[in-house]
């Protein structure tokens, strides 16, 4: 239950992750591509059902030429039974995207079968009627755009399927013997001018939304994240993640923790050592949080210049204690060299609060929640800074809890 965040968080975009392979036209990372696939899931579903629904109406339509060309009889008969099959195999792949609704690999599975089980039909119909080749050879090379181009799947799996029906195809009409050699080299032709358009659309079409979702990354990164330390920002917190964590924390009734830290005497930083060693000194504070949060499942957002803000889903009142006093004490044994030779030590202090959904069931504004451990770190800066203030949250505020209820 505890990796829950890779969905929604795009990775942290540099160049090299989000290389897009010009030939597979798919990003080279296979987080990101999975990542991305995720991101279009709900549009590529429905997508898939329409392009299905509208194929297997048609399939089964087309049995009317059948019956036209052949007769009401057993060849018909096979036909159409060919034809049924394609648009079964279309109602279950479009059934899937509802039983298994987080899935992609499904969606290509099920294209990838009807569209084999639809070539393979189509085979049949040029055996069964030889006489209407230049019909056919006009439907399959329509059949090549909408594989590569109208049913959503992978240009890895859409591109051999619709080679190999366009080939076999090609060698089912030289077997039958039908047209003259100018026909059949003006069809040939044709269809590889076809298939190869529609190989280059598709194609194009597979970089052009990559190159989007790659722009939209990097937007999203920009707008979350802070500069300086990569890490989130105050932004991120307010408008997604800390609503994101309570409703979910409440829904499964689990407990959630926030810790707050600061910098102690960190103005006194910038004072002695310049601007630039305070900077370093908040990277090396960022960079020590991250270490020991837990990845895909805590946050660290920097929530005012030497302010940091730790979100901990499934973490009790203890359990974020604990934490926060591993920091402080990592702190008291790391060091910041701001200058060759010259280490600079810091301390921090520490507020911390944790809700337990278990327990609370009153609905509260998330504000408060932050409020809180914002007021028992300013309690810590009070006792002497450099030590950490904890207590429960119950959903409301907690009036003079600073003198009585903090403990260390
Ligand atoms: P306290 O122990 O009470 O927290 O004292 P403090 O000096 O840490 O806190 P104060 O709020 O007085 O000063 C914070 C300083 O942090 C002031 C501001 O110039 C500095 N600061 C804020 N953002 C940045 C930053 O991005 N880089 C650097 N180098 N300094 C920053
Ligand atoms: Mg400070
Ligand atoms: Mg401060």
């Amino acid at each position: 239950m505890l990796e829950h965040k890779e969905a929604r968080l795009p990775p942290l975009v540099n160049d090299a992750a989000y290389n897009i392979s010009r030939l597979r036209a798919e990003f080279r990372d296979r987080t990101i591509e999975s990542h991305f696939n995720r991101h279009q899931l709900p549009r590529t579903q429905s997508q898939v059902r329409l392009a299905l629904l509208f194929c297997a109406t048609f399939y089964v339509a087309f049995a009317l030429t059948d019956v036209l060309a052949l007769g009401p009889g057993n060849d018909a008969l096979v036909l159409l039974l060919g034809r049924v099959s394609v648009a079964v195999s279309a109602l279950l792949s479009c059934a899937m995207t509802y039983w298994y609704p987080h899935s992609v690999r499904r969606i290509w599975l099920g294209a990838s079968v009807t569209e084999i089980i639809g070539m393979s039909t189509f085979m049949l119909v040029v055996l069964y009627r030889p006489d209407e080749t230049p019909w056919h050879a006009m439907a399959i090379s329509i059949m090549a755009l909408v594989v590569y181009l109208y049913i959503p799947n992978r240009i890895a799996y859409a591109l051999p399927i619709g080679i190999v029906a366009t080939t076999v195809f090609a060698a089912l009409v030289i077997y039958q013997d039908r047209l003259t050699e100018t026909e059949l080299v003006t069809m040939i032709m044709l269809l590889v001018l076809s298939n190869g358009f529609g190989c280059m659309a598709a194609h194009r079409y597979a970089l052009i939304r990559r190159e989007e979702f790659r722009v939209q990354s990097f937007l999203k990164n920009l707008s979350e994240r802070d500069p300086l330390t990569g890490c989130h920002n105050r932004r991120y917190l307010q408008q997604e993640l800390l609503n994101m964590e309570l409703s979910r924390a409440r829904r499964f009734r689990l407990p959630l923790a926030v810790v707050i830290c600061d910098i102690d005497h960190f103005k006194s930083i910038n004072d002695t050592h310049g601007h630039a060693a305070g900077d370093a000194v908040l990277i090396t504070f960022a960079n020590l949080l991250r270490s020991l949060t837990r990845e895909n499942v805590d946050s660290v957002i920097r929530y005012g210049g030497e302010e940091f803000l730790i979100v901990l889903p499934e973490t009790d009142l203890g359990g974020a204690v604990q934490l926060a006093e591993r920091m402080r004490g990592a702190l008291i044994g790391s060091g910041t060299e701001v200058a060759p030779g010259r280490v600079v030590g810091v301390t921090a202090s520490f507020g911390v609060t944790a809700v337990n959904f278990a327990l609370v069931e009153q609905r509260f504004a998330q504000e408060l929640l932050v409020d809180t451990a914002d007021r028992l770190l300013y309690a810590a800066k009070s006792s002497g800074r450099n030590n950490v203030k904890a207590l429960e949250f119950y959903g409301r505020e907690s009036g003079a809890f600073e003198a009585h209820k903090v403990a260390a």
